[in-house]
C-alpha cells in the first residue's frame, strides 16, 4: 500500500506508538493501514456419496479443480459465504453441516474454512469462475490435478474420516493439520 486510502497522502512505513511491528501509517490524516490474514471460506458438497468439484476459469490455477471457495465478503458470516461461494462457482443450492477443516496457509497469510455439505439434487452449473463443475466418486477424484494444497489435505481428511465412519475437526497448518474427535478434547 503506497497511498492512505482516506486523504491519499504518501504513506510511512513504520511502528506506531504502542505497537511491536511496522505498519503503514499516514502523516497527514494520522490512519494506520492493519493489514491482516484473509479468510476462505467454502464447503464439501456431497451428493449420494460423490463430491462436486469445479474447474477453475480463473488465476491463480487456471484448470484446476478446486472445491466451491472463495474469500469471505464483508457483512457476511462464514455460513453465508461458504454457501455463496457453493451457489456462485458451482450454481448448488447446499444445505450447510459442521465445519470439518480450518487450515492456516501461513506463506499466503490466509486461513481457510471448509464446512461439510449435503446436495438434496444433483443440481448444480458452471459459474462465472468455473469452466465446469462434476460430481466425483473418491477413487475418480483429480488428485494430480487439484487447485491448492488445502482442497488436497481437506479432501484427504474427508475420505479417511468417512472410511472410519467419524467425522473430526481438523485445525492448524495445511501442511500438518490436527485432528480433533468429538469428544477427545476433556476440560481438567
Ligand atoms: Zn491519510
Amino acid at each position: 500500500m503506497k497511498y492512505c486510502s482516506n486523504c491519499g497522502h504518501t504513506l510511512d512505513i513504520r511502528i506506531p506508538e504502542g505497537d511491536n511491528r511496522p505498519r503503514s501509517c499516514c502523516p497527514q490524516c494520522g490512519t494506520i493501514h492493519y493489514v491482516n490474514p484473509k479468510i476462505v471460506v467454502g464447503t464439501i458438497p456431497v451428493y449420494q456419496g460423490q463430491v462436486l468439484l469445479c474447474k477453475r476459469a480463473i488465476e491463480p490455477r487456471y484448470g484446476y479443480w478446486t472445491l466451491p471457495a472463495g474469500f469471505m465478503e464483508l457483512a457476511e458470516t462464514t455460513h453465508e459465504g461458504a454457501l455463496r461461494e457453493t451457489w456462485e462457482e458451482a450454481g448448488a443450492k447446499a444445505e450447510l453441516g459442521p465445519l470439518f477443516t480450518m487450515l492456516d496457509v501461513k506463506r499466503a497469510d490466509q486461513v481457510h474454512l471448509f464446512f461439510r455439505a449435503h446436495l438434496p439434487t444433483p443440481d448444480y452449473s458452471a459459474g462465472e469462475e468455473s469452466l465446469d463443475v462434476q460430481l466425483f466418486d473418491e477413487a475418480d477424484i483429480p488428485w494430480q490435478d487439484l487447485a491448492f494444497k488445502t482442497v488436497e489435505t481437506t479432501l484427504k481428511l474427508f475420505f479417511k474420516d468417512r472410511s472410519q465412519g467419524q467425522y473430526s475437526l481438523h485445525t492448524g497448518d495445511v501442511f500438518e493439520p490436527v485432528s480433533w474427535p468429538a469428544e477427545s478434547f476433556k476440560p481438567q
